[in-house]
């Protein structure tokens, strides 16, 4: 019988602590003009920060302020929708926090 008792993490309270400089001219991360509904699905899924969204009628829509900087949306599909991957500029991005 383990000892472990169940815990309950809330990731929206935590990344809720970061601190974030946009650089509303300057995206670090673009996508394709076109980009393919099966490539998008993958960032909808895999990227931690839920920055890649398709609503109830199938429209796409993906907003770079809220970046983690992570990289999991580049390894995933940075050779086919991913048009560009950077580190935003210098004190600009993200700053972690931890409560
Ligand atoms: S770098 Fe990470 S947090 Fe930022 S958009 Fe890509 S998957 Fe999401």
């Amino acid at each position: 019988m383990s000892d472990l008792k169940p815990i309950t993490v809330s990731v929206e309270r935590y990344l809720s602590l970061n601190k974030y400089e946009v650089d509303e001219g300057s995206p670090h991360i673009e996508l394709t003009d076109e980009p393919s509904a099966a490539e998008f699905l993958k960032l909808v899924r895999v990227c931690p920060a839920a920055l890649y969204k398709t609503d109830a009628v199938g429209a796409r829509s993906f907003d770079y302020a809220g970046c983690l900087e992570c990289g999991t949306c580049r390894m995933a599909c940075g050779d086919t929708i991913i048009e560009s991957w950077g580190f935003p500029a210098p004190t600009m991005g993200v700053e972690y926090r931890y409560g």
